[in-house]
């Protein structure tokens, strides 16, 4: 099913991110991990992949979509990066997620990796806009990231906007956005965008806290900002972990009850970290959910 379809069924859709295990694809883990998630009936499950060039990741990623699709029925998309490739990349990338029947992809520009000499492709809308030009993928719904805080390399929030624009110009049908903690510069965003003339459906990308470690790394790396009740629930929580997680799925909780009620995000994207436990968490509480 192609996931801009799924917006037009009524109910805020809530689906998740998973990622491919590091080094051989233990077929029983992503079962197992597949099954838990699968009986919380996510709307559908994107799967990511490095941002790789020629690494070969991309197989990874379309094996775990197909195997999403096929054996549990549930829709799937699968990232694509560009940075680091080449067009004869992309390409392969493109065959492998097609050959495995998937028609949703997430095109990403990826980050920069050291050492890769690729020019072929600086921002995420040249990848769309070519990916767009293959008759090949006609029947393939693509869509991009958003940052509701600008993306960590661009100061200028209007700036990344009109980037954003761009992307859907060049064909992208649905929009997933980076995680943010404070459903304010959500709002803040969606008001911008929209008065921009960014029309796609937002799915709001959410990431509950697991650890003083994860958080830290994840605010350097995406740049959103801690708001003073996480900090203080980081805080108080130091030498507690367990009780930090529950804190923080209770956070989580409340979090996406607030912005489905503010009717401003249209999807509700999870970032699972491959923890089914977390994603059944969040679906039995989410308001109405189950
Ligand atoms: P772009 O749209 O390419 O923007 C990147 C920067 O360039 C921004 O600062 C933007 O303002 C600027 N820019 C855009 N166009 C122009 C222009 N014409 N002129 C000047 N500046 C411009 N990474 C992975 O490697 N693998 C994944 O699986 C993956 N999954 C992700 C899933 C989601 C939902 C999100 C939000 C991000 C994901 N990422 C992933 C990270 C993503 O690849 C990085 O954040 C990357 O740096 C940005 O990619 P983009 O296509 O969204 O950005």
């Amino acid at each position: 099913m192609k996931i801009s379809e799924i917006y037009r069924k009524g109910a805020v859709p809530i689906s998740f991110e998973i990622f491919p295990p590091k080094g051989e694809l233990a077929e029983s883990d992503v079962r197992s991990v597949l099954t838990s998630l699968a009986d919380t009936k996510p709307a559908y499950i994107s799967v990511t992949c490095s941002a790789g060039g020629s690494s070969g990741s991309e197989n990874k990623t379309s094996e775990l979509c197909r195997i999403t699709e096929r054996e549990f029925g549930i829709a799937s998309a699968a990232h694509i990066t560009c940075v680091n490739s080449t067009r004869a990349e992309v390409d392969a990338a493109a065959e492998s997620i097609r050959s495995a029947g998937i028609t949703n992809m997430l095109a990403l520009r990826g980050d920069r990796r050291e050492g890769c000499a690729s020019t072929d492709f600086r921002f995420g809308a040249e990848l769309i806009e070519y990916l767009r030009s293959d008759p090949r993928n006609d029947g393939i719904c693509i869509g991009a990231g958003c940052y509701p805080e600008g993306h960590v390399e661009c100061l200028d929030l209007d700036e990344d906007i009109a980037h954003l624009r761009e992307k859907q110009d060049a064909g992208a049908e649905f929009l997933i956005s980076q995680l943010f903690f404070s459903n304010s510069s959500f709002y803040d965003f969606i008001e911008k965008a929209r008065a921009k003339g960014v029309t796609l459906p937002v799915d709001a990308g959410i990431m509950p806290i697991m650890g003083k470690s994860q958080v830290t790394r994840m605010i350097f790396l995406c740049g959103a900002s801690l708001p003073s009740d996480v900090v203080k629930m980081l805080y108080k929580y130091e030498s507690d972990p367990e009780s930090l997680i529950r804190a923080s799925l209770e956070r989580t909780v409340r979090q996406i009850d607030e912005l489905i009620a503010s009717g401003a995000a249209d999807g509700i994207h999870l970032y699972t970290m491959n923890k089914p436990s977390v994603a059944k968490y969040i679906m039995e509480n989410v308001n109405g959910r189950i």
